[in-house]
């Protein structure tokens, strides 16, 4: 009986260890008030963000549309960069592109954000990265809604939602 309540404290444990390094990390570079520009090595960014937002943030990779947490989430409020809490865009801009991708017609302010031209697929396109930590967010096209027919076509994954009153945050 004693071995069995055992291996069932080491099992609690070995569970609880898992969850805390699969899930959270904690990010000291997280900020939604500081705009001190950080530029530091990704190895350092994988020790304090989570694998999705890593992979999406430091190696610029896209997700899936319309599985993505944003897409269709309709909250009042902010969102940030998912690494460094930079403010970025406001619900008030955000529509429904039909992408499956959380969109916006325009930035909070458009000097939050960093414009690269990226020939990574057959067309030109113009990516969109986080001023503060560099980190890779989406790409701008222009096709987007009246007055600016700007397109900010975000990943989920680089944006963290702050909700205004009355709004809750979901992630
Ligand atoms: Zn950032």
């Amino acid at each position: 009986m004693k071995t069995a309540c055992g291996f069932w404290l080491i099992g609690i444990f070995v569970l609880f260890i898992s969850c805390k390094g699969g899930v959270k990390k904690h990010n000291h570079y997280f900020s939604l008030t500081d705009t001190t520009e950080l530029r530091l090595p990704n190895s350092t960014w994988e020790e304090v963000l989570t694998d999705g937002v890593y992979t999406v943030t430091r190696e610029g990779s896209t997700e899936m549309p319309y599985t993505n947490e944003y897409w269709d989430f309709k909250g009042t409020g902010h969102y940030h960069c998912a690494a460094c809490g930079n403010l970025l865009f406001s619900s008030a801009h955000k529509y429904d592109s039909g992408t499956g991708w959380p969109s916006f017609w325009q930035p909070s302010e458009p000097n939050r954000l960093l414009f690269r031209k990226d020939f990574s697929e057959r067309e030109e396109r113009i990516e969109v990265r986080c001023r503060r930590c560099g980190g890779h967010l989406g790409h701008l096209f222009y096709d987007g809604p009246a007055p600016t027919r700007q397109r900010y076509c975000m990943n989920s994954l680089a944006l963290k939602f702050v909700g205004g009153k009355g709004s809750k945050p979901t992630k």
